[in-house]
Order: C-alpha cells, then structure tokens, then sequence
C-alpha cells in the first residue's frame, strides 16, 4: 500500500513513511494511493468480529504484511487495547426510541483518542526497535489530545513526550491525567499563555530543519495517518452492530452521526464509505459552525474567532482533515485540492466549486448546536434512560433528538460518543445532573504532580530545545550502540 499526498508535490511514501512524516513534505496530507473495495462477502465476514478484530483486519489492508506480518500485528493491537476499561473495548448502548450511542470512550483517559493514539504509539514503537532509534513527541494541547498522546507512549522505550498546555485553561481532570505520569520519558510544560501562544516555541522548534532532524522530532496531532485509519474501524463496528440485516440486496443504510472538530472522525468515514460500506454520514458541530456552513452553502471560510463551548474538544477554527475530504471527493485530484488549500491558507476564506460542493453536500448532511441545546439533550437524555452523555456526544445525540421529534424517517441512526461525561462534570452540573465520578479519576486529585511552569518571560522556545536534548541524551545513555 502507497501513500500520497493530498497536494501531489511529494514521493509517494509506505504506511512506515506515513505514520512517521504528520504532514507531507508539500504541506499536504498523505491518503491511500487507492481504497481497496469491500466485497458484500468480504463485509459478511467482518460483520461478526470483535472491535479489536476489525481494527486488526482494517490495519493489514492499509499497512501491509511485508512491513508488520500479521501475527506482529495482532499483537501490538491487543497490547494497544490491553489496559482498556471495558473488555469490548468498544460498546454500542441501546437507548429509547433507536437512540443508538457508541461508547468510543473505554480507554485510560476516558475519550476516543485512546483509540487511535495508543495503536499509533505501538506502531511507532515497533518500527523504532527495528531501526533502533528514538523520536521525541511534542504536543500542544488544550485537551485531551496531551493525556491520551502521554498515556499511549508512557513507559515506552524508544519514545520520549513533551507536552505544553495553557496552565489553567484545560480541565481539572485533563490537566491532571498529564501531570500525575511520572514516567521518565515523559515532560510537561504549564503554559502561562493561551493555546495560540503556546504553539509559537513548537513552530520555532520545528522551523529548525536541522534540530528536528537530529532529534527525530515528530507531532501526533489528527493530521496523522494512522490516527484516521484507526478511526474507520468505529464506523464498520457502528454500521455492523446497527444494521438490521445484511442478508438485504442491496445492504441496508445506517446512519452515523459524527460530532467533529478537526474532522478527524468525519475523514475516517468518508473512507470507510468510499470502501463500500453503505453508511449516511452526519457531521454534527457545535457553534464554531464552519463544516456545518461549508456543507450548507459551500463557504469554507474561517470564523473571526473560536468561540467557547460546553464541548471544548470541538472548539476549533480550522477543520485541518477535510483537505482529506475534498481530495476524496474531487476524484484523487491533487491539482484542484492543492489550488483550493492554498487558496484557503492565503485568503482563509473560500467559497468551493460548486461540483465539489454537489458532492460534499450528497455525501454528508448537517448540523450544527447550540451550547443550550447541548445541556437540554443531557437532561433529556438522563430523563429518558438514566444515561448520562458527554457534551460532545449531545452534540451528535441533539440531532437525533430533532429528527424523531420531527418523526423524520430515517435509516437505523449510531451517535458516536468522543468522550464519557465523567471527564467533564461542569458540564454535567451545567445541565442539571449529578456528575458520576470513576475512582481512577478521584485518585488523580491525591496522586503527585509534575509540570515545569513556562512563565511570561522565559525563553519558552529554549525550554523546549533542552528538554528535547535532555530526553534524547538520556536514551543515549540507556542505549550507547544505538543511532542516534
Ligand atoms: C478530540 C475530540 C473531539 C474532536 O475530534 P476531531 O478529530 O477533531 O473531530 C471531539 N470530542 C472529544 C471529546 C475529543 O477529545
């Protein structure tokens, strides 16, 4: 399997060169040369495999057995899931009236990332052993992003961490799933400035081709391959746990409603549809709306400014993997995607070809929610079945509410749920509810803290060159015949 990039200006690269490479060297991002097609036989036959089972199968396809043989990957597959809360890693809640949720929140931190980031991690950590080298990950983050990325690689020979996020602008509970890994390999800057403020050390480090080079310098943001081919397999596992028989001709629909932000989730399915999976996809915003507009109306424009929102994880501006989608879309074609994107990175605003547009709008439908129809959909939620969602899942739930109540026919619906409502009980209390909290996250509070301030003042971008050394020398000293 080949992967090019969105742009066409860069060589083709294997799944090792994509998992490694984030952008590609043209500023695109790297897809599937081709999507393998499934057979109706082919979808017969994963139809009754496990959610790791699909992760596995889904896996062999994209990365191929020449570069990890199966039995390898299987194994670094149950190992990424082996810490897991719920033995089905992935679970699909029936409610009331069809309201379908899939809990895609089972891992360590509680969200989906753990999902993609902990596979990605064992990935990275089998290809580093082979070459016997080591990267170091830098992440900004407001998130969740930061835990998970910390989860997946703590412990982890051959991957050292650093992590910078805003002091006091995360969560209680995010700040602590990052400060309370004592782990060797892993680093964490507080912020004294906003998320915008702490991405200008990290541009610097990584505008420094030499330094990124020699200390094998990498990110593990969304833009990330093997984060969006992890992320297919919740949409094979929704359509299968939620169609109502695959003895029809042809298979029936079901439709996956995707709350997003980067697109992430949104990319992914638009993959596992162009594979063949007959799935009606749904991309539900809240009010930073600008993938609700630019499915509506074609305006791919940029807000003036992100506004805040009870489902933070969604607060973004730029929805980087639609790049991947309008790629898909406009038939592979690396001119027109290229001409589009670059467009946008100059004027920020763009308004699609209106082909494009015909296609984006005939592939995924709409929505976009208000922050008091968010709290609203968790009281009502909790009323009907005592089931307390997350923000982020009221978003995609929201839409399910305003179809039914609109008796709107509709093929069975699956809500993807990002994250459990115990990571964010303000926005619990915000609805009228009773934030339930799981011990691991009570112990946080008691467990010790690590976190090296970053004050207005200091040389931030210094900080985080020394750190990068720092680990780097540190797993020379481990490994002495290792390349650096
Ligand atoms: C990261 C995140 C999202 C957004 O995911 P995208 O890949 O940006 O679409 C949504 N909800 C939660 C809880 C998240 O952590």
């Amino acid at each position: 399997m080949w992967y090019v990039s969105t742009r066409g200006m860069a060589p083709r690269v294997d799944f090792e060169g994509a998992l490694f490479s984030g952008y590609a060297p043209d500023g695109g991002l790297f897809m599937p040369e081709e999507l393998p097609q499934l057979s109706r036989e082919t979808l017969h036959q994963w139809s009754t495999l496990s959610y790791p089972g699909l992760v596995k199968e889904l896996c062999i396809l994209f990365i191929g057995p020449e570069l990890i043989p199966r039995d390898d990957l299987n194994c670094l597959i149950d190992q990424a899931f082996s810490r897991f809360h719920h033995r089905e890693v992935v679970h699909l809640s029936r409610l009331r009236d069809g309201l379908n949720v899939l809990e895609l929140w089972h891992g360590v931190t509680y969200t989906f990332k753990d999902l993609a980031l902990s596979c990605t991690a064992q990935f990275l950590q089998y290809f580093l052993q082979r070459r016997k080298q080591h990267v170091t990950v830098v992440v900004g983050t407001s998130g969740d992003t930061g835990s998970a990325a910390i989860e997946s690689v703590q412990g982890t020979e051959n991957v050292g961490i650093i992590v910078l996020l805003p002091k006091g602008l995360c969560t209680k509970i995010q700040e602590l799933q990052m400060t309370t890994v004592l782990k060797e390999n892993v680093r964490v800057f507080g912020v004294e400035g906003n998320s915008d403020e702490l991405d200008k050390p990290i541009k610097a480090v990584f505008a420094d081709v030499a330094f990124v080079k020699k200390y094998n310098l990498m990110s593990l943001n969304s833009i990330n391959w093997a984060r969006i081919l992890v992320q297919t397999a919740h949409h094979f596992f929704a359509y299968f746990q939620c169609a109502p028989s695959l003895e029809m001709h042809p298979l029936p629909p079901v439709e996956v409603v995707v709350p997003t932000g980067a697109a992430g989730n949104l990319a992914a399915g638009c993959i596992a549809q162009r594979m063949g999976l007959p799935i009606h996809l749904v991309v539900a915003v809240n009010s930073n709306d600008i993938l609700h507009r630019t499915i509506q109306w074609g305006d791919f424009s940029l807000s003036k400014a992100v506004k805040t929102t009870w489902a933070s994880a969604m607060d973004i501006q730029v929805p980087y993997n639609m790049e991947r989608i309008f790629w898909l879309l406009s038939g592979s074609d690396s001119q027109v995607t290229r001409a589009l994107m670059e467009q946008f990175e100059r004027t920020q605003s763009l308004s699609l070809p209106a082909e494009l547009h015909r296609k984006l709008s005939g592939a995924v439908a709409s929505v976009s929610i208000s922050d008091e129809t968010i709290t609203q959909t968790m009281a009502r939620c909790w009323v009907e079945n005592q089931y307390l969602l997350c923000p982020h899942s009221a978003v995609a739930v929201s839409y399910h509410y305003q179809q039914t109540d609109r008796q709107q026919p509709s093929p069975p619906r699956c809500c993807l749920a990002p994250a459990s409502a115990a990571k964010f009980p303000e926005a619990v209390l915000a609805a009228g509810l009773t934030p339930e909290t799981p011990a691991e996250i009570l112990a946080l509070e008691h467990k010790e803290t690590r976190c090296t301030p970053m004050r207005k003042g200091d040389d931030w971008t210094w900080m985080l060159r020394d750190a990068i050394q720092d680990l780097s020398q540190h797993w020379m000293g481990h490994f002495p015949n290792a390349l650096a």
